[in-house]
């Protein structure tokens, strides 16, 4: 199957599944998760309209969107596409906050005080950076996200920071749970900050495996990666 068709059979499914749950397919964002590829898969995809692209890894997202956006001039600038917007949705090392601010439109993986200070301070004067923060659904404190309990009060310091817009919440489903369980915690994690900052509405959550499940609980930006991309390659 051709990365269109690819994209195109993804689609439809978001757009059952959002119906079934009773939502507007147009409410919700598909983001393609285009780490370990090169470059030139995100220009194909940007050339089949494709508007939000994620990565996971600072560097490879530096590198990467720096090539884009050259072959984007090279192939003679504006051709009419809207620019890419582009989503670090990886572990975010503290003192790789400036470098991720710098190459990313939204920040998904805000787990910590720590990281949100750090983000802020690398502002560039007074653009603003969209950010989510991130909920840890497993067990394992290791992987990233902030404990649930710990979220609300993360969600509140980010408030506090005025080069920061809280979006709202993401989380990666746990392995050895049912998706759809973990994804109702996420839910009410979602709702909770929702009351402390009303306009914090994203729930960025659902991949290849889970996406129908995150769509049912609420999902308004879902991370597809290999269903539309295939295999990932090996990181070189
Ligand atoms: C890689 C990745 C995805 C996409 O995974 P697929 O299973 O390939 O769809 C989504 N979210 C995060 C945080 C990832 O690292």
């Amino acid at each position: 199957m051709s990365l269109a068709a690819r994209l195109s059979a993804i689609d439809d499914r978001i757009a059952d599944a959002a119906r079934q749950a009773g939502r507007d397919p147009g409410e919700i964002t598909r983001i393609v998760v285009t780490k370990f590829h090169p470059a030139s898969l995100v220009s194909e995809l940007r050339a089949l309209g494709v508007t939000d692209v994620g990565e996971n890894r600072q560097q490879e997202l530096t590198a990467k969107r720096a090539a884009v956006e050259e072959a984007a001039q090279h192939a003679g600038g504006s051709d009419g596409r809207s620019p890419l917007r582009w989503h670090f949705i990886g572990q975010a090392q503290t003192n790789k906050a400036a470098a991720i601010r710098r190459a990313s439109d939204v920040v998904h993986s805000v787990d910590r005080v720590r990281l949100a200070d750090a983000l802020h301070r690398a502002a560039d004067g007074d653009e603003v950076c969209d950010v989510l923060v991130q909920v840890n659904l497993t067990r394992d404190a290791g992987r990233g996200g902030a404990d649930i309990a710990e979220a609300e009060q993360l969600a509140e310091h980010v408030l506090g920071l005025d080069s920061l817009r809280l979006r709202g919440v993401m989380a990666v489903a746990p392995l050895d749970e049912e998706p759809a369980a973990a994804f109702a915690r996420l839910s009410a994690v979602a709702d909770s900050i929702r009351r402390l900052a009303p306009s914090a509405t994203w729930v960025s959550a659902g991949m290849t495996g889970d996406f129908v499940e995150a769509i049912h609980a609420g999902a308004t930006h879902l991370r597809i990666g290999s269903a539309i991309t295939g295999p990932r390659p090996a990181r070189g």
